[in-house]
């Protein structure tokens, strides 16, 4: 702020504004540290298809291991950096951090793909795109096409044409796109048009209520059609229980995310929850048959 005044003005600090500014200041330090000192995890939570029990692939998503609070959501620390440069080198570091852990899955012989969330503000970084470019070259092992990018629906809304401009450099790249918490950004049919994602995530305020709430039925029944009109894929977010699960299953919607199915775990549980799941499934499987 103090900046933008020029060097020989006289101007008078609000002292209330002034003291705001020094305790977001604190924070941003104290996130900086943490980054530094190696407290920020990503904890993954698996994204699987509902009738094939297939692991499409895992959403990486921001923890903070605080040394006195134990772990800590995304909401404590994303809120401090809005909109800083500190903001971008987060996201820059979770860009090579998931790669990282892609790269280690690979090995394993795990072809999953992995999404990552991006803010808006750093989106928009006019060197968004070389950036990306040469984080990818940092990890050649792991193919670009497994790396998903997930914008809010509600920031892609807001710049069409630069937006929609930026999608396609950056799968240019190989990357993909997923709009998240979709519904919530009051989208148009033509704004789905134009814009390259090639997934769509129902957000997971609808999907909750799908099993006794009628409009958020019907809200859920439109973005499938509309994503089968489109060719896009559609995740379901926030999928809690197997009557949700069933359900989401007759309305075509076979793709889903939710503690239902998985709990975002640590990096180093996913192989086993992996096994357990695939077990399970099969075991499933036969049950049916037997049914049948
Ligand atoms: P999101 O991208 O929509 O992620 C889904 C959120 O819903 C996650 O919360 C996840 O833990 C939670 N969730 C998943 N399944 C269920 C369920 O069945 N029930 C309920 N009640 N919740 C479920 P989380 O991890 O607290 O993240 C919140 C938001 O923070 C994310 O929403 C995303 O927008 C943002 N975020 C997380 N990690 C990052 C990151 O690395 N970078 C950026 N820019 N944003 C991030
Ligand atoms: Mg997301
Ligand atoms: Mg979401
Ligand atoms: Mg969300």
């Amino acid at each position: 702020q103090a900046k933008s005044f020029g060097r020989n003005q006289l101007h008078v600090f609000d002292v209330q504004h002034d003291h705001a500014v020094q305790t977001q200041h604190t924070r941003q330090t104290r996130v900086a540290q943490a980054l530094h000192a190696g407290e920020l995890v990503l904890h993954y939570q698996p994204k699987v298809n509902l009738r094939t029990g297939e692991i499409i692939g895992l959403e990486a998503l921001l923890r903070w291991q605080h040394p006195q609070e134990g772990l800590l959501g995304p909401q404590h620390l994303l809120p401090l950096v809005e909109d800083t440069d500190l903001q971008v080198e987060l996201g820059e570091w979770v860009l090579r951090q998931a790669l990282a852990q892609m790269r280690q899955w690979t090995d394993a012989g795990m072809l999953w793909e992995v999404s990552v969330n991006i803010a808006a503000p750093h989106f928009h970084r006019p060197n968004f795109v070389p950036r990306l470019k040469d984080i990818l070259h940092t990890c050649l092992e792991v193919s670009p096409t497994r790396l998903e990018l997930e914008i809010l629906e509600s920031a892609a809304l807001e710049d069409m044409q630069y937006m929609r401009s930026m999608m396609q450099s950056c799968q240019a790249l190989g990357v993909r796109f997923a709009l998240d918490d979709f519904g919530t950004g009051y989208s148009s049919l033509s704004y789905l048009k134009r814009l390259p994602a090639e997934t769509i995530k129902i957000d997971q305020s609808f999907v909750r209520g799908i099993l006794e709430d009628g409009d958020d039925l019907t809200l859920v029944q439109a973005i499938v059609a509309l994503a089968a009109a489109f060719h896009r894929h559609v995740v379901a977010e926030g999928v809690e229980t197997a009557e949700h699960a069933a359900r989401l299953l007759e309305l075509g919607c076979e793709r889903a995310q939710g503690y239902g199915i998985a709990r975002p775990m640590p990096a180093h549980e996913v192989l086993g929850w992996a096994r357990d799941h695939a077990a399970r499934h099969a075991a499933r499987a036969v049950q049916n048959a037997a049914e049948r």
